[in-house]
């Protein structure tokens, strides 16, 4: 009974687990201090006799100060020998002292492949802790979830085994194959239409065919309706219009798709299936149209809020998301990722561009670098001050250094976060951006280094037309979907005679999406969440234009550089105004899981 509830200094709960939950959140976070105290103290006790931290002759101090003086701060690049090492089969502790039971591959890359995070079994137990955390704070926000279902769209990816035999897979696929998943207990707040059979499938098809099916067989009950990422919601939403009659028809004769073979799907959707004209009609009347303003409050009339990420890179995603939703609110409820989970937004009904996220101080232990575009990079020399979590300053930007309970050791995560305020004693965070990417359609990133080696590789089919690349920038086209990467190159031909033919062009995209990182090609071939590279010739002179346009808003002669990838609307109208021809790259570049090194 609600009323009979404790209740919280955030709200009323909506039952007695709520109640606990946000009892939790209160004395995390206003003990903040004392628990990173406890958290740094018990890392470096367990930790204290790995080859990694004996290295720094902490002696067994495990207090900050000394933690601090002697310990590195360091990326992701310092540490691979030791990484390899550990995915080579060598298990001694390295990094940690328990053992290693996976890998979880980041979708942030170090030389064109996905960074491998070693974890341990205890992780799963602490990611479960903050997913429990979600729901009672949004009952905080919007009664009767109990009342019905969320429709979310969510997949497993392929997993390969390093050569030493450990598995590595992505966190979210480690967690939805774990126990801790699969046999949740029933919460009546947190029941899916997705069935674990159609989660659990490896093959995207047949999974979001079912799951899409199961969202519309129920459709009256579906409460939200989400995805992880804005992308992934938006594919499903292409995905119905690319096979609404199939799935119409599957409703209206009560049979499946034969293209979905996995028996355990068949198994369970024999159980729900039956003929349902009249769902099947209402499904052909609002899918035919060629309007899908508000697609998703006609079929899932209930739905109260999105579920899905729209910070960071995901809020290019905002508008065609409030066009195909009416403009419901759109919830992003966490902050993770495969170093770590970080924390939660305790207002997850606010705007988009309001979103804070409070960090959770049990999940490991937290530093902050001051963020300083213009300062020199970091020396081992003089090495920077590190702020701890309670004692960040409202305003500032930070970047992100973690400690973490496998084995990291002031790690830089590489996300920017500027401090909005605080909840108790907790400092909540806008998410500024993740440094150094240019190009980010879904879980891909491309940085500025790998989008240089793509253009090189490419322009080195224009020699034998006596042809080069004299500029190029880049953006993100997500109009269409899925996005994609849209380059626009301005030409030097030098016999104007012998200009490289379309079919060069074409194959000069293809060259370029070779050349990017697995998880690009991962996207465009696995996922189909990235559609072709595109390449838009400009006339030239126009990176000229550029040039002077960016002057005449204030840019410095001297220091002009053409920006390797644009957002700005003007500039992009500029460009595009002065295209010549577009090229798309033929086929698929090549991907499989396995890791090239
Ligand atoms: P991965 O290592 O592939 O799991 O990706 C983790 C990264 O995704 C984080 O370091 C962030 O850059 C980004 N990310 C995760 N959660 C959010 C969020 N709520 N808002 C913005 N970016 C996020």
């Amino acid at each position: 009974m609600a009323n009979s509830v404790m209740p919280s200094p955030m709200g009323a709960p909506a039952c007695e687990k709520d109640a606990k939950a946000l009892g939790f959140i209160e004395e995390m976070t206003q003990n903040v201090d004392s628990v990173q105290e406890r958290v740094l103290r018990e890392i470096l006790t367990r930790n204290s006799g790995t080859e990694y931290l004996s290295r720094f002759r902490l002696g067994g101090a495990t207090d900050r100060g000394s933690f601090k003086a002697k310990v590195p701060v360091v990326t992701y690049e310092d540490l691979q020998p030791e990484i390899q090492r550990i995915a080579s089969g060598d298990r001694s502790n390295i990094l940690c002292s328990q053992p290693i039971s996976e890998f979880l591959t980041s979708s942030g890359t170090s030389a064109g492949e996905r960074k491998l995070m070693p974890t341990i079994q205890e992780e799963l137990d602490r990611r479960q802790l903050l997913y429990s955390l979600l729901m009672p704070v949004m009952n905080l926000y919007v009664p009767g979830l109990d009342k019905g279902k969320g429709l979310y769209f969510l997949f497993i990816k392929a997993e390969t085994k390093t050569p030493g035999g450990l598995v590595a897979r992505p966190v979210l696929t480690s967690y939805y194959k774990s126990e801790h998943f699969k046999t949740r207990p029933y919460d009546p707040y947190n029941v899916y239409t997705s069935p674990n059979e159609a989660i659990l499938c490896p093959d995207s098809f047949q999974s979001m065919y079912t799951q899409m099916l199961y969202g519309l067989l129920m459709r009256e009950e579906v409460l939200r309706v989400g995805a992880v990422f804005a992308s992934g919601l938006l594919r499903a939403i292409k995905f119905l219009q690319l096979n609404w009659e199939q799935l119409a028809h599957d409703i209206a004769t009560g049979s499946l798709n034969p293209k979905v073979t996995d028996p355990a799907i068949r198994e369970c959707m024999s159980k729900i299936v039956s003929p349902k004209p009249d769902l099947a009609e209402f499904i052909r009347k609002e899918c035919s149209g060629e309007n899908w303003d508000r697609i998703i409050t006609r079929i899932w009339p209930n739905t109260k809020y999105l579920d899905v990420i729209v910070t960071g890179a995901m809020a290019q995603y905002i508008p065609t998301l409030e066009y195909y939703s009416g403009g419901l609110p759109m919830a992003c409820t966490m902050y993770a990722s495969s170093e770590c989970y970080f924390g939660l937004n305790l207002k997850p009904m606010c705007k988009p561009s309001e979103v804070s996220y409070t960090i959770m101080p049990n999940m490991g232990y937290f530093e902050f670098l001051p963020h300083d575009p213009s300062a020199p990079p970091l020396s081992r020399d003089s090495p920077p001050r590190l702020i701890d979590l309670a004692d960040v300053e409202v305003g500032k930007e930070y970047e992100l250094v973690i400690t973490t309970y496998p084995g990291l050791c002031r790690y830089r995560v590489g996300d920017i976060l500027q401090v909005t305020g605080f909840h108790n004693a907790a400092p909540q965070f806008r998410f500024v951006r993740r440094k150094n990417v240019l190009l980010s359609i879904d879980s891909d990133k491309t940085d500025e280094s790998e989008l240089q080696k793509a253009v090189e590789s490419a322009s080195a089919l224009l020699r034998e037309f006596n042809t080069s690349v004299v500029e190029y920038t880049s953006y993100a086209d997500t109009k269409t979907i899925p996005g994609h990467y849209v380059i626009y190159w301005e030409l030097l031909a030098k016999e104007p005679n012998k200009a490289p033919p379309n079919e060069v062009l074409n194959r000069c995209c293809l060259a370029m999406e070779e050349c990017l990182n697995t998880v690009y090609r991962q996207c465009r071939v696995a996922d189909n969440s990235i559609g072709p590279l595109e390449i838009r010739v400009v006339k030239n002179g126009t990176f000229e234009e550029l040039m002077d346009y960016a002057i005449s808003r204030g840019a410095s002669i001297n220091q002009y550089k053409a920006p390797r990838c644009v957002t700005y609307t003007p500039m992009l109208e500029l460009l595009n105004s002065r295209v010549v021809s577009a090229h798309f790259s033929p086929s698929a570049p090549h991907w499989t899981p396995e890791r090239r090194r």
